[in-house]
């Protein structure tokens, strides 16, 4: 039986069905979870948060997509106006809802595989730090925001060797699409740095096995596989491995 992944829509002002307020979420991210052996399945955009442990609760992993931007505040209080007017913020009851099935989810010890959005809010959940906005904050970098090339690899990244990264794709460097204009600042105590930009920008997030030992299956990246995944095997294996440790779960 497919192990069944819960996958996190955004919350959109209209929708196929007249213009009524709808969730929305990429078909990819579905695409790619079916292609590697899970259940994708979505839920509800709810500040509940008996939602978030009773879904869990009947879940074999957790998949974080990508979306708008984080409430800098959660992060760096200190946060100025000007620098917090260059978000694009997502609706706040997504960021509270994911925060809970952040915290749920590794109370549980069940997989999680966050992309994009989900990397930088998994950072915040344990008390990391990330860019505002790269062109701002850390001018001189490599070209992260490359919306119109999102299904191509932009830039490389360099992999740490030991890595579960490393690992699932088979390689210690990898071509990725880049659609961000935030990155991760200062790792969250317990997660390593698995994977850098040519700049040193952090592109994946690992639990530290020397600091954080014993937790479950973690791997957060700031790109976006599941657009990669159709024609790319690279990115493809990084699906199938977090679908292989969902599979364990529910064995
Ligand atoms: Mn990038």
């Amino acid at each position: 039986m497919r192990p069944l992944i819960l996958v996190t829509p955004s919350l959109a002002p209209a929708g196929v069905e007249m213009p009524d307020p709808s969730i929305s979420l990429a078909n990819a991210y579905l695409e790619a979870v079916l292609e590697a052996g899970g259940l994708p399945l979505t839920l509800p955009v709810s500040t509940d948060p008996g939602v978030a442990t009773d879904a869990l609760a009947q879940a074999a992993g957790l998949l974080l997509t990508g979306g708008e931007d984080i409430e800098p505040r959660l992060h760096r209080p200190e946060v100025t106006d000007t620098l917090r007017s260059l978000c694009f913020l997502d609706d706040p009851s997504r960021d509270t809802m994911e925060l809970e099935l952040i915290r749920e989810a590794f109370r549980r010890r069940l997989p999680v595989f966050a992309l994009c959005r989900g990397h930088q809010l998994v950072n915040v959940a344990l008390g990391g730090t990330l860019y505002v906005d790269l062109p701002s904050e850390a001018p001189g970098t490599v070209e992260h925001n490359q919306v119109q090339r999102r299904f191509e690899a932009v830039h490389p990244v360099d992999i740490e060797p030991d890595s579960r990264m490393a690992a699932s794709v088979g390689a210690t460097t990898l071509g990725v699409n880049s659609t961000h204009h935030q990155a991760v600042r200062e790792p969250a105590p317990g997660l390593r740095a698995v994977a850098r930009a040519a700049d040193g920008i952090i592109e994946a997030l690992e639990w530290d096995n020397a600091t954080a030992p014993g937790n479950g299956w973690f791997l957060s990246v700031q790109f976006h596989p599941e657009r990669l995944a159709p024609t790319q095997p690279e990115h493809a294996r990084l699906f199938a491995a977090f679908v292989e440790a969902c599979r364990q779960r529910t064995q």
